[in-house]
């Protein structure tokens, strides 16, 4: 699975019976040797958003990545928003990543910035290039810019305006900062070499003129650094020692190290890159998000069926099992696709013995037990979760009318079904044994009722074994039943054709992928509370909505059902 995990087995010194397992990812490798060579002596990372949409899996990824390197060297995590480009970028969206971050669990304490903070420093960053003659500023448009680049197999020509002087272009740099030039008329560019292999160094623009409002600095600045000049220098004055960022920027490393080592920085930052964490027949891009969310086929950017860190929290995914996903996917320069049934694995494992086995029945028939005194009822004891005593037990009531589900019952039985069918008997959970009568039927022959008779003495607990049962069916007693509202997904993509359209690029969307039931739960659940979550016995983990619920009236998306066919490799 991670093909770039280094596993070094140590024995240990006293025992040599006792074998430690270390295992490092690649940039751990990197960052040990770092330490060892004395090239830094901590290890500080950074999470860069830009505020321009909400989190996703993948950025779950990259911040408990950095925030976990920071924990493992005892060093620093700063939290840090790249908002050099006002354009796209939202006080909606820095709040909402925030509140994502801090889920997550990676507590950035008192470091938390913002790239615009530092326009004046970056400002002075370009006039220092400047006045070292390693920028200049161009005339040329953003057309003629391209042009002039050349391709991957011509080298580029040199910029007409590339001889200015230092006192020229220290003047008109200034003249674009003051206001007078138009949006895009002049460019500062980095002067280093148009002729190199790497597109990016073919003299780069790195401040541009844009008269636009941002949503810190307000119109202070009609000048704005482009992200391959803004961000080293924003690493740097952080006292960044590993910039940990995605594959794409491998090509821009080279820039990278230019714009720190032109503008002198006594502790230059260091960038690594790994691979995205991709998921099969799952959108993850906020581009791609952004879309689902404008075309109103998701409602929302936390609608529980798209992969946003808000959608996962409304579905009821845990920090834990984000954690636990993010680790098996491993760290790796090799581009991998993980599979959506590996985090689903994931919540499995963290809730299966943490939250509480209700009943509850999805496709409700009813179950009549004849000889159960009528007007009658009792309360039985039930063990909120077999596996966990400490979870504890709680009352439920019964008597003689119950909802089961439809599928628990067959009148003509096919090969190796042990659940009701006439003469057969089956085991009540929590309650007692009954053996299935017969049923009603509608004009149509389908099954309204199924009768069944109960015998008193095989009450749960009360330690009856003289006959064994195969078969075990969860119910609810219908007089105190609770109707809710309760919610089936599947893929929002059409898992048969892919995610994009081969011909029209649009997204292939499932139209079936939320079913919205009536179910009858315990009287118990109608008190749960928004985010709450529970197994209910044999149809899965659900979580209470938070936007839909209402005191008393709660709706339930499911997580996940209870059946994988997710296999934890071996290895891990
Ligand atoms: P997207 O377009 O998918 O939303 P982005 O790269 O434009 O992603 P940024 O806000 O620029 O989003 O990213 C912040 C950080 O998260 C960057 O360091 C980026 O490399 C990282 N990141 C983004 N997507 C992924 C992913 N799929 N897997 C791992 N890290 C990611
Ligand atoms: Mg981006």
């Amino acid at each position: 699975m991670d093909e770039n995990k280094v596993t070094a087995e140590v024995l240990s010194e006293e025992n040599n019976e006792e074998k430690e397992v270390v295992s490092r990812n690649f940039i751990e490798v990197e960052i040990d040797k770092d330490l060892a060579e004395g090239v830094y002596d901590t290890v500080h990372t950074r999470f860069p958003p830009e505020p321009n949409g909400y989190l996703h899996i993948g950025h779950a990824k990259s911040i408990l990545l950095n925030y976990g390197l920071a924990k493992k060297y005892g060093g620093k995590f700063n939290m840090r928003f790249d908002d050099t480009n006002p354009t796209k970028e939202k006080v909606e969206f820095v709040n909402s990543q925030l509140e994502d971050i801090k889920w997550l669990g990676a507590d950035w304490e008192d470091r938390l910035f913002f790239a615009s903070d530092y326009f004046p420093q970056m400002y002075e960053a370009a006039v220092k290039l400047i006045k070292k003659g390693k920028a200049y500023v161009s005339d040329l448009s953003a057309d003629e810019i391209r042009e002039y680049r050349g391709t991957l197999t011509e080298a580029g020509k040199e910029d007409p305006y590339a001889g200015r002087s230092i006192e020229e272009n220290l003047a008109l740099f200034e003249e674009m900062k003051s206001g007078v030039i138009e949006d895009g008329a002049r460019v500062l560019r980095a002067r280093i070499d148009m002729a190199s292999p790497n597109m990016n160094m073919r003299d780069p623009v790195i401040y541009r003129v844009a008269h636009m409002t941002h949503h810190r600095t307000g119109d202070t600045w009609c000048i704005y650094p482009m992200y391959d000049f803004a961000h080293p220098i924003e690493d740097a004055i952080e006292g960044i020692t590993h910039s940990i960022c995605t594959l794409e920027f491998e090509d821009h490393r080279p820039l990278y190290d230019w714009v720190v080592r032109e503008l002198e920085y006594p502790h230059p930052p260091r960038q690594i890159e790994f691979a995205k964490l991709y998921l099969n027949n799952v959108v993850t891009g906020k581009r791609y998000i952004k879309k689902l969310v404008e075309d109103g086929i998701a409602d929302g950017w936390d609608d529980p069926r798209l992969v946003s860190v808000s959608a996962l929290r409304r579905r009821g995914y845990t920090p834990e099992a984000i954690k636990m996903f993010v680790e098996l996917c491993g760290v790796s320069k090799a581009q991998s696709v993980a599979d959506m049934g590996m985090l689903e694995y994931c919540i499995r494992e963290d809730l299966k013995l943490k939250r509480p086995r209700m009943m509850a029945i999805l496709d409700p028939i009813k179950l009549v037990i004849d000889n159960y005194p009528e007007g009658q009822s009792e309360m039985l004891d039930a063990a909120n979760n077999l596996e966990n005593e400490s979870l504890g037990s709680r009352q439920i009531p019964f008597g003689r009318e119950l909802w089961i589900e439809r599928e628990d019952f067959m009148e003509e039985p096919i090969k190796k079904y042990f659940r009701l069918f006439p003469g057969n008997e089956v085991r009540l959970m929590n309650a007692y044994f009954v053996t299935c009568t017969g049923c009603e039927k509608d004009e149509n022959g389908n099954v309204t009722v199924v009768h069944c008779t109960y015998d008193p003495e095989t009450k749960s607990g009360s330690g009856f074994n003289a006959r064994k049962v195969k078969g075990t069916i969860h119910w609810v007693y219908a007089p105190t039943a609770k109707e809710v509202e309760v919610r089936l997904f599947e893929n929002i993509i059409d898992e048969e054709k892919g995610v994009y359209d081969k011909e029209t690029g649009e997204i292939n969307i499932n139209p079936n992928s939320k079913k919205v039931i009536t179910a009858y739960v315990e009287p118990a659940l109608a008190e749960a509370k928004a985010y709450e979550s529970f197994q209910f016995v044999r149809n899965g983990f659900f979580c209470v909505d938070y936007k839909d619920s209402k005191e008393g009236a709660p709706v339930f998306n499911r997580i996940v059902s209870l059946k994988s066919s997710f296999v934890l490799p071996k290895n891990n």
